[in-house]
């Protein structure tokens, strides 16, 4: 089956029970036993919901893993699947994470005991300097945010097993449709299904898929513990999220193309960031391990007052942070999703005042390249 019919066609096409075309939503948070002496599927709906089932099943089909978790958002998949380790582990993460992972990861992880180490995972060898004996995990996220580096993720997994590490990477921007880490070596995915996944900008949600039962075991042990779970209304928004996920991926991907391009070539305009882009940076990589370059890319203007009166005068991009969603999101990772990274660690990652991120929707991208280009104009 290719992967558009699997956003269709992955077992919970119809409901079991009534032949719905989509699933119950199950707003119960208890379940009547039938005989208390036996245990059944459902009993409490932090510890398991029908439809958030659904949900978590579908994932893990759609990134080929074992077990799939859902969660009340991406951070809560993050810190849930960082829960599945101990006081004096080390863990090697990317030092371009989403600015919120880094930040869960170097206050609260660390005061429980996590040491962390930040590396450029652009290059692999990195992951291999950073080894201690204590090193459990390498956390990854490729393409990167808010610059889009490339990661080589069959390269880093390679280095990561012959070290007996688990590998987590953040599969937010590319989402199933375009990328699985799982089958490049990976052994935990993560999502904000917030984004791409749920699609429309109207829920927070988070997912993470496991290759093996046992690290499902692991992760569901805290996820029942911790309890960051999903209502099972945010369940199915996710669920409905995802069966038009091809084509928004097409559509979105296409017109940050056409939009990207026409950025690169204007004079106002310092520096594209996309995958997409001939002479992107680790393109190559990108290519070999994804079926596309997705719909976010980023870029430097000349000036930060060129960057704050384009965010002012844009009309079809929403100044706004997130991304994924139908509609286009223009965002200050100064001020929005890097503002929790200390200044001299953005300045350092090229994190700059001049810097915008799009999330290209699903606009015209006629419209939007005339729109961008009225907005970034002198007065
Ligand atoms: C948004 C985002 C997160 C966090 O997800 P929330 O749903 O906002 O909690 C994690 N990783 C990436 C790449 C993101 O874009």
């Amino acid at each position: 089956m290719r992967r558009g019919t699997l956003l269709i066609h992955n077992g919970h096409e119809t409901d079991g029970v009534t032949g719905a075309l989509g699933v119950p939503v199950v707003q119960t948070s208890t379940f009547a036993q039938k005989d208390v002496s036996v245990s059944q599927e459902y009993d409490y709906s932090r510890s398991g919901n029908p439809t958030r089932k659904a949900l978590e099943e579908t994932i893990a089909v759609l990134e080929g893993g074992a077990r799939g978790y859902a969660f009340g958002s991406g951070i809560a998949a993050v810190s849930s699947v960082l829960g599945i380790f101990a006081a004096g582990d080390h863990i090697i993460a990317a030092d371009d994470i989403y600015g919120g992972s880094y930040r869960i990861l170097n206050t609260f992880y660390k005061r429980w005991g996590l040491e962390v180490t930040g590396i450029d995972s652009s290059d692999p060898e990195n992951i291999r300097k950073a080894l201690r004996g204590n090193t459990r995990a390498v956390f990854l996220e490729t393409p990167s945010n808010p610059l889009l580096k490339i990661s080589d993720l069959r390269a880093c997994t390679g280095i990561a097993k012959e070290a007996g590490l688990t590998v987590i990477v953040d599969n937010t921007f590319m989402t199933p449709y375009f990328q699985r880490p799982l089958e490049l070596g990976a052994d935990i995915v993560v999502h904000s299904a917030t984004k791409f996944l749920g699609g429309h900008s109207d829920v927070v949600s988070g997912l993470a898929v496991t290759a093996t039962e046992a690290l499902g075991k692991k992760v569901y042990a805290v996820q029942n513990g911790f309890g960051a779970v999903p209502g099972p209304w945010d369940a199915w928004l996710v669920l409905r999220g995802i069966k038009t996920l091809k084509v928004r991926m097409e559509a979105q991907e296409k017109s940050a193309g056409i939009l990207s391009r026409a950025l690169a070539e204007n004079k106002n305009v310092d520096e594209v960031y996309y995958p997409g882009l001939a002479g992107h940076r680790g393109k190559e990589i990108h290519d070999a391990q994804s079926s596309g370059a997705g719909a976010v890319f980023s870029f430097k203007t000349k000036t930060r007052e060129k960057a704050l009166a384009f965010l002012r005068r844009v009309t079809y991009a929403a100044a706004a942070v997130s991304l994924g969603g139908v509609e286009t999101i223009a965002s200050y990772p100064v001020k929005m999703s890097h503002a929790a990274v200390p200044p001299s660690e953005r300045e350092r990652l090229g994190i700059t005042d001049t810097l915008i991120r799009i999330s290209c929707g699903l606009e015209d991208s006629g419209d939007l390249v005339e729109d961008f280009e009225r907005a970034l104009e002198e007065d």
